[in-house]
């Protein structure tokens, strides 16, 4: 496999959105369904703007989902071809975005119970991811190791959620000198070796869990966090040369800050960066798609430390896909559209 092929202009970023049913909330407070989806996996959304048909508003994505499509569906169009990707050796990098209470969560993560030693239907991508990468590693028979981590970043301060140590404030370093493509590191942070599928999933659920203890002591912790979870797998082959190299391939998984924390109008924009309500990781996120999308000379990675983190990942010979979580209820109708053009700009 070439890996200078596809050069580094290529910018690979798929945008998909996923709808979910109407929560008992909205059903009891009778707020009205105002999207509507071609089909269970199809490619635009109608908004209900107004009382006609004529005010309707009509996104096309590389997907959409309705809310009958299910965990395994998600998997299926969305992840698969990004796994093979990063087996190959390339960085990968999922985001879900959404207004909180959408399904980011449910999507990157969902139901983590595997007592049985196998998914259940409500799996989301992390642990189907990982099962799919063990049973890959284990068919292709190549020698290889897996590594995980996993992080949270609140307030542009990263914890680590498979470290014991609580206290622990992780730094990015630049590691400079890889072809010109700047990656980063970070000191401290704990890198798993996992032999199973199982062992990691058990770091994300642990890890989760200390993210929900601390949650439920700062209120705004888990709409204004964002979590990455890395798989690394490093994979032995042979070359054409008959000599044995290592491949490594990285894949993130990011359960994104609730999209509610970006502020749009330019007057709201100032008062509220005053305030520090502003999340200047997913706002930085936003434009670093953008220059990507644009093929702009510069690319501002270095303005937030999620597209720090990320930096090697998102751009060059990489593979991207942010999924767009969205209610379907006229009382967050406001958010879908804000989300919907965000997702929208990223195409
Ligand atoms: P977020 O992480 O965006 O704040 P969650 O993933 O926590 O939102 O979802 C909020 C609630 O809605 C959870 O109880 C979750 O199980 C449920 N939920 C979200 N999306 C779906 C879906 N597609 N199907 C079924 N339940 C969902
Ligand atoms: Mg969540």
């Amino acid at each position: 496999r070439d890996f200078e092929r596809d050069g580094p202009e290529e910018t690979n970023i798929n945008v998909v959105v996923r709808c979910r049913g109407r929560n008992d909330r909205e059903v009891r407070e009778n707020s009205g369904v105002v999207l509507t989806t071609d089909g269970v996996r199809g490619n635009s959304i109608d908004l209900l703007m107004g009382p006609s048909a004529l005010s309707n508003k009509t996104y096309h994505f590389d997907k959409v989902f309705s809310p009958a499509a299910d965990q395994a569906m998600i998997y299926d169009d969305v992840v698969t071809p990004i796994l093979d990707e990063m087996i190959a050796g390339f960085n990968c990098t999922i985001f879900a975005y959404g207004q909180t209470g959408t399904g980011k969560t449910y999507t990157m993560s969902g139901d983590m119970d595997d007592t049985l030693g196998m998914l259940s239907d409500a799996a989301g991508i992390i642990p189907r991811a990982l099962y799919a990468l063990f049973n890959k590693l284990e068919i292709d028979d190549a020698e290889s190791s897996v590594k995980c981590s996993f992080i949270e970043l609140y307030n542009e301060e990263l914890r680590d959620l498979i470290s014991a140590d609580e206290t622990s404030k992780l730094k990015i370093y630049e590691d400079a000198g890889k072809k010109g493509h700047a990656a980063t590191f970070v000191q401290g942070m704990e890198e798993a070796h996992i032999k199973s599928a199982v062992e990691g999933v058990k770091l994300l659920q642990n890890g989760s869990h200390k993210r929900q203890v601390a949650a439920t002591k700062c209120n705004d912790l888990s709409s204004r966090s964002h979590t990455v979870f890395t798989v690394t797998a490093y994979v032995k082959r042979t070359g054409e040369n008959g000599e044995d190299y290592i491949s490594a391939g990285k894949l993130n998984l990011v359960d994104l800050a609730g999209s509610e924390n970006i502020q749009r109008s330019g007057a709201e924009n100032k008062r509220a960066a005053e305030a520090g309500l502003i999340n200047k990781s997913l706002l930085t996120l936003g434009r670093v798609i953008n220059a990507l999308v644009d093929k702009s000379s510069h690319i501002p990675y270095r303005e937030s430390k999620l597209t720090r983190l990320l930096q090697d990942s998102l751009g060059g010979r990489t593979k991207t896909c942010i999924i767009a979580t969205v209610s379907p209820a006229k009382s967050n109708l406001e958010e879908t559209i804000s989300t919907l053009d965000y997702a929208f700009r990223a195409k």
